[in-house]
């Protein structure tokens, strides 16, 4: 298999990194990226490998739909700056970050009925706590939230753990979505047998690859939104892939994110158009594997990480 290392940099810094990394895997079916995320140890990133291995050696399953709706990412700005930015993204589906640290409910209020303005009564709104609430906070918060927004599509991870999710969602009208909870492919089984949310967002680096994220989603039964974490687009294509072959895809989805980088390893990225990512394959191109390479010792730690992840793979700790 061809191996290539990458650093692209971010436009801002997302989940404490600047930059993107990782290796992408070349093989008979394409191209596949290893890019988890700096904190993870082998046990974890073997998941992320095979997810890389297959997009190199499988084919991916056969799309039931072209094009994948997604949302487009309103980060906690002000009202105005919150209103542009939907308005710009020509997406039908906003999802908006709320319970910032530093901001009051007040601020969300604002922002979330300003972003209602620019989608109008059709579009979709979510909004994403991040974890942040007990629940009692996130009892008070999303009912203000969801009149403010005149109806919320639902509210992603408003509290941290299953327990918590699951009293919640015995005690609001809003439907939940768990992102957090799901970090593992045993996750979403456990979700939908508490009845802690009514949504589960999949990744398919986490999972283990696109065809154990389908199983994972059709065996906890709920509807899934696919997100990414943030790949290159060679990357994002395996979520794009799993987005067009779920049976039922009633959600836009989170894989807009090529735009967060400031470079990507193709010409032609994922990025959305009038709220929509074509549905196709990427392969990097060498003029910018070239740009994005990291430096020698650089690329040497990727390789190493990757390899221990391939360790704890066949150590029999990742899947099979
Ligand atoms: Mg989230």
């Amino acid at each position: 298999m061809e191996l290539r290392t990458f650093r692209v940099p971010m436009r801002h810094r997302f989940r404490r990194v600047t930059t993107r990394e990782g290796v992408l895997l070349g093989g008979d079916a394409g191209w596949g990226e290893f890019s988890p995320f700096p904190e993870y140890g082998p046990q974890i990133t073997a998941q992320w490998l095979a997810a890389a291995t297959e997009a190199a050696t499988e084919p991916f399953p056969d799309p039931v739909r072209h094009r994948v709706p997604v949302n487009t990412t309103v980060p906690a700005v002000d009202a105005a700056t919150a209103y542009d930015l939907v308005a710009a993204s020509g997406c039908r589906t906003a999802k908006v970050k709320v319970a910032e640290p530093g901001q009051q409910l007040a601020d969300d209020l604002d922002r979330v009925a300003a972003v209602r303005d620019a989608l109008g009564p059709d579009g979709r709104l979510r909004v994403d706590a991040n974890a942040a609430w007990d629940v009692e906070t996130a009892v008070h918060a999303l009912g203000r939230l969801d009149r403010a927004a005149g109806g919320l599509e639902y509210a992603e991870q408003p509290c941290p753990g299953l327990d918590e999710l699951a009293e919640l969602r015995r005690r609001v009208d809003v439907r939940l979505a768990a992102d957090e909870s799901v970090r593992t492919a045993e996750d979403p089984l456990r979700i939908a047998g508490l009845s802690a949310a009514d949504v589960i967002v999949v990744k398919v680096q986490p999972l283990g690859g696109v065809w154990r994220a389908l199983e994972v989603v059709e065996a906890a039964g709920l509807p899934a939104v696919v997100s990414s974490a943030v790949e290159t687009s060679v990357g994002l294509a395996a979520g794009v892939a799993l987005a067009a072959a779920l049976p039922e895809l009633p959600h836009a989805c989170g894989l807009g994110t090529a735009t967060l980088l400031a470079g990507d390893l193709t010409s032609r990225p994922l990025e959305p158009v009038d709220g929509e990512i074509e549905v196709r394959r990427v392969a990097p191109e060498a003029a910018l594997l070239d740009q994005w390479a990291p430096s020698p010792e650089d690329s040497l730690v990727l390789l190493e990480r990757m390899q221990a992840a391939a360790e704890a793979r066949s150590a029999g700790t990742g899947p099979a």
